[in-house]
């Protein structure tokens, strides 16, 4: 299995986490900082830190980035954004507000190696794809079962791994199910500056959404929001396919879109079809049994239409550091039952918001548009105040 040694004795899987996405890392820290010792198991071989390319970080997400001590050092990483600007294309009007909070836009490689340089040695075990867990019916621990055949018993696990979480199956979650959009995203650098300004920029025509954020003063994130369109997916796996398929769309687009796009790094380049878990899923869902829970996208994958699924998967990880250590390791029952408690309704209002959002954005009928125009104003007067949330300490 990977790294793990001869010399790693069962104590060393008291805790085990599946997973080093965001979500993972932040709760092997989190775990660390209250003196909880974890293993988090990786099915890649090497630290995801690629796919991506960015993640914008609103005021709530950095609170709690405070709370895993790394905020500092992210600051440094990336510039503050002042603004939120749409432009529609179609001859809309310009929109401009000051943007609420502390917010920047990091590059998922300095969030992840950040959390990561945060952990103790050898926490991270690579190559162990988790292929089942099932309890035992004597003991009534979880046993997991990796591809390898190797099968482990710890006290604990935490499901951390993301939108087609094996934990959350076990769990009996529903099925999460898709958005009928997909998003391309990029990194662009400009070795001699950009020159946009300090704002979060969204471009909108027809059915196409475009989004750019500078990350510092010379390197740019952006993504390119459009609808699915059912073809072979392997055709996303060729970055060129990924950009000259995104040209094709934008051809209407500002000469400065495309020449982003043009230059954007071909590694940076990936493709997603949308994924969430139902609000209603969320609401009802048991996310805990006896000594395993889920977090992050395992728990609440939700679109990014209001870029909250890497900050909700941070809180997780204090929420559920702070009940574990309250509570110890010998009463996690109660702990994670306490954990799902306080993460509930915080994870239905963002993806209900974050689905409503979704669904007005793909509406191709005005009347479809007025609906969810109409529900998300009564459900949610005020549309940034998800920013506010604070997860409280560690
Ligand atoms: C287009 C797009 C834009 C987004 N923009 C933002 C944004 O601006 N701001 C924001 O906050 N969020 C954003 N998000 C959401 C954010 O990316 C996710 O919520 C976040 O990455 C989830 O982190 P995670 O650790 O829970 O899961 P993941 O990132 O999916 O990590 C899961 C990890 O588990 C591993 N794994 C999977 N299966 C197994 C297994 N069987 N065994 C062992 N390991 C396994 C994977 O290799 C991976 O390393 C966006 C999402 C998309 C799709």
């Amino acid at each position: 299995m990977g790294e793990v040694s001869e010399s790693v004795t069962m104590d060393d899987y008291e805790v085990v986490i599946i997973g080093a996405g965001i979500c993972g890392l932040a709760t092997a820290v989190a775990l660390h900082k209250k003196g909880i010792k974890s293993i988090v198991m990786e099915r890649s071989e090497t630290l995801r830190s690629i796919t991506g390319a960015a993640i914008g970080i609103r005021q709530n997400g950095w609170r709690a980035l405070d709370q895993l001590g790394v905020a500092d050092v992210l600051r440094g990483t990336a510039i503050p954004i002042q603004r939120e600007r749409f432009v529609g294309l179609d001859g809309g009007k310009l929109q401009e507000t000051s943007m609420k909070g502390e917010t920047r836009c990091l590059r998922r490689k300095d969030l992840i190696d950040t959390l990561y340089a945060a952990l103790p040695p050898a926490t991270v075990k690579f190559g162990c794809e988790l292929e089942s867990i099932k309890l035992d019916p004597n003991t009534k621990k979880p046993v997991l079962r990796f591809i390898d055949g190797s099968s482990i018993t710890p006290k604990v696990v935490i499901g951390c791994e993301g939108g087609k979480s094996i934990v959350a199956n076990f769990l009996n979650l529903k099925a999460t199910k898709m958005f009928p959009l997909c998003s391309v995203r990029g990194l662009s650098n400009y070795p001699n500056g950009h020159s946009f300004d300090h704002d979060f920029a969204r471009f909108r025509k027809d059915n196409s959404l475009v989004g750019r954020i500078p990350i510092d003063n010379h390197l740019v994130y952006w993504f390119c929001g459009r609808p699915y369109v059912p073809i072979e997916e392997r055709i996303w796996e060729d970055p060129e396919a990924i950009r000259r398929s995104t040209l094709e769309l934008l051809t209407d687009y500002p000469q400065e879109i495309k020449e982003m796009i043009e230059i954007a790094d071909a590694k940076s380049l990936s493709f997603t079809h949308l994924r969430y878990r139902s609000p209603w899923d969320l609401l009802t869902g048991t996310f805990c049994k006896g000594s395993v829970t889920v977090a992050g996208d395992a728990m609440h994958v939700m679109g990014p239409f209001l870029g909250q699924g890497g900050s909700a998967g941070l809180e997780d990880a204090v929420v559920l550091a702070r009940n574990l250590a309250q509570m110890g390791l010998d009463r996690v029952e109660e702990a994670f039952n306490l954990y799902v408690k306080q993460r509930r309704l915080r994870v239905v209002q963002l993806s209900l918001q974050t689905y409503l959002t979704g669904m007005l954005v793909g509406a191709s009928s005005r009347l479809m548009k007025i609906i969810f125009i109409v529900l998300l104003s009564l459900l949610f007067r005020n549309l940034s105040g998800h920013v506010d949330y604070d997860c409280g300490g560690l």
